[in-house]
C-alpha cells in the first residue's frame, strides 16, 4: 500500500475538477487530481471518426460562461475556440407533422403556427397578470402560470427534454430556472424581469459574447489544455473508495493507495461521491444518493440530404408527439469543422427521464428507432443515413427536483461540519458546463 501526500487532493477530472485545480495551481497551491477513469476530461469527449467531429457528450458552451473565458486565457485558446455559424440561432419544433421555426421577430410571433391565438394572448399579457408563485412550484406549475398550459407542453417540455432530459412535472422551478424564478419574484412577471436584466445589461457597455460557442477541434481542447498544463499532477485509474479525517489529515483510500491532504475537493458526480462519503458523512452521503440521474443515447449519424437539414441549431420534439427521440442538432450546420464537404452531420438524443428503459436496448434497436423516426420528423431517406457512432450514458444529467435548493443547503452544511470539505460539479447549481465550472472556481476562491 504506498502513501501519497498532498495539501489539496480533488477527486475527478471532469470539467470541475480540472477548473478547481486549475485556478488553485494559478494561486500557487499543492494539487493531485485523482481521476478513477484512463483519460481526464469527465463528460466531455470530442472523437474525430472518418471526417466527422463527434461531440459524445456536451456540444457547445454559452457566451455568458465567465469561468470558462477565463479559463481559455489563461490557456491561450483564443484561437481555438468557434462561435457558433450565422443561422444558428434559430431553434425548430416538431408539431403537428412539422419541423416549425421557434418565432424570433414580432412577425414570426404573430404568424407562426406553433400555438394557438389563445397562447399569444396569454404571452402578451404576462407583464400584466403580476401573481407571484410558491417555493415549491414544479417547472410545469410555473410556466403554465405564466403562460398557460400550450406553451408549458410544446415548448418548456421541449426544452426540459434537450437541457435535462427530464420530467417538467418533477422539476423544481425554483432551481432549475432561478433567473426566471426571480423575475417573477421581484416583478411580478417573467417577461418584465427579463426586460429590466437586458436594459442594465445593455448599460454596462462591455462588450458582451453572443451566442453558442465550442472550440474547432471540439470542447475536448479545453480540457486537454488544462490536463497538460496540469502534467503529472493528474493521477488516473485512480479510483477513491473512502475518505476519513485521522489527526486531522484526510485519508484517501482507493485499493492500492492512500492519499493523505489537508483538504479534499470532491468534484465526482453525485453517486460516487455518496460511497465516497458513505462512512464519515452519512446524511450528506443520502442527499447525493438521493439526486436522480437520467439516462440518455446520443446517435450521431451523417447524411448528404444537406437540402433536408434546416439552418439552425436544432430541432425538439415535445412528448405528446409520440415520438421517441428527445431532439436532433444540426452539429454541421451549428460548427463548421464538423463534417466534410457535402454532409451534414446529425446528433440526436433518446431516452431521458420519461423512457429510462430505452438505454437498456441494444444499440441496433436504438440506432432502429432514430432512423424511422428522422424519416417521420425531418423527412429524410433512411437509406442515405449513414451511422457514425452510439454513446449510451447510463446516469448523467442530474435532475434538480422538488426541494432541490434545500437538499444542497443542507449538503453544504453537512460537509461545512467536517473542516477542509468541499464540493463542485454539475449537481449543486444548474447543469451545465457553466455552472461546473463556476462552482470549481467558487471553491478555488476559498483558499
Ligand atoms: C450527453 C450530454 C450532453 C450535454 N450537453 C451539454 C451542452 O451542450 N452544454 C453544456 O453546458 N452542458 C452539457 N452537458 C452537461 C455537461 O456535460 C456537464 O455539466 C459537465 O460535463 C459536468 O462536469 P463535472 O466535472 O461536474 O462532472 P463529470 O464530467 O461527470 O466528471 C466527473 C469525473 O469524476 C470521475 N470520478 C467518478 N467517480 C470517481 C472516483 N470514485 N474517484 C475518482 N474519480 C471519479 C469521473 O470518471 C469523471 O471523470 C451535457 C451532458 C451530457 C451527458
Amino acid at each position: 500500500m504506498s502513501t501519497i501526500t498532498t495539501d489539496i487532493a480533488i477527486v475527478g477530472s471532469g470539467i470541475a475538477g480540472l477548473t478547481c485545480a486549475h485556478f488553485l495551481s494559478k494561486k500557487g497551491k499543492d494539487v493531485i487530481v485523482l481521476e478513477s477513469k484512463s483519460g481526464s476530461g469527465g463528460n466531455i469527449q470530442s472523437v474525430v471518426n472518418e471526417s466527422y467531429l463527434l461531440e459524445l457528450g456536451p456540444n457547445s458552451f454559452l457566451a455568458s460562461s465567465d469561468g470558462i473565458w477565463e479559463l481559455i486565457d489563461d490557456l491561450n485558446l483564443n484561437d481555438e475556440v468557434c462561435n457558433s455559424k450565422e443561422g444558428a440561432q434559430n431553434r425548430f419544433i416538431y408539431r403537428d407533422g412539422q419541423c416549425q421555426k421557434l418565432p424570433t421577430s414580432l412577425m414570426e410571433f404573430f404568424t407562426t403556427k406553433l400555438f394557438s391565438f389563445k397562447t399569444k394572448l396569454l404571452i402578451l399579457s404576462e407583464p400584466f397578470r403580476t401573481r407571484r408563485g410558491h417555493q415549491d412550484d414544479s417547472v410545469e406549475t410555473f410556466f403554465t402560470r405564466r403562460f398557460g398550459k400550450e406553451l408549458t407542453n410544446i415548448v418548456i417540455s421541449s426544452f426540459i427534454s434537450g437541457v435535462y432530459a427530464g420530467n417538467i412535472a418533477l422539476l423544481h422551478a425554483k432551481s432549475a430556472f432561478p433567473l426566471f424564478w426571480n423575475f417573477e419574484q421581484k416583478y411580478g412577471s417573467m417577461i418584465r424581469g427579463a426586460f429590466f436584466h437586458m436594459r442594465k445589461l445593455k448599460k454596462q457597455k462591455t462588450k458582451r459574447r453572443k451566442g453558442l460557442w465550442s472550440f474547432k477541434r471540439g470542447l475536448q481542447s479545453l480540457t486537454n489544455a488544462i490536463a497538460a498544463k496540469l502534467g503529472n499532477k493528474i493521477l488516473l485509474n485512480t479510483s477513491i473508495k473512502s475518505l476519513e479525517k485521522i489527526d486531522g489529515k484526510f485519508h484517501l483510500g482507493t485499493n492500492n493507495q492512500t492519499i493523505i491532504c489537508d483538504h479534499v475537493v470532491l468534484a465526482s458526480p453525485p453517486g460516487a461521491s455518496s460511497k465516497i462519503l458513505a462512512a464519515a458523512l452519512p446524511k450528506a452521503s443520502k442527499i447525493l444518493a438521493d439526486i436522480p440521474l437520467a439516462p440518455i443515447a446520443v446517435v450521431h449519424l451523417n447524411t448528404d440530404q444537406i437540402e433536408k437539414i434546416p439552418t439552425g441549431f436544432g430541432m425538439l420534439i415535445p412528448r405528446s408527439e409520440n415520438i421517441e427521440t428527445l431532439g436532433v442538432l444540426f452539429s454541421s450546420k451549428t460548427f463548421a469543422e464538423r463534417a466534410p464537404n457535402g454532409r451534414e452531420l446529425l446528433t440526436v438524443f433518446i431516452g431521458g427521464m420519461l423512457n429510462k428503459d430505452l438505454i437498456n436496448k441494444s444499440e441496433d434497436e436504438i440506432v432502429e428507432i432514430v432512423k424511422k423516426e428522422l424519416e417521420t420528423v425531418l423527412l429524410l431517406d433512411r437509406n442515405h443515413l449513414q451511422l457514425d457512432r452510439v454513446t449510451k450514458w447510463k446516469s448523467c444529467i442530474p435532475q434538480l427536483i422538488l426541494h432541490h435548493d434545500l437538499k444542497i443547503k443542507d449538503l453544504i452544511e453537512e460537509t461545512e461540519t467536517i473542516d477542509g470539505l468541499h464540493l463542485c460539479g454539475n449537481y449543486l447549481t444548474g447543469v451545465g458546463l457553466k455552472d461546473a465550472v463556476a462552482t470549481a472556481a467558487e471553491v478555488a476562491k476559498r483558499f
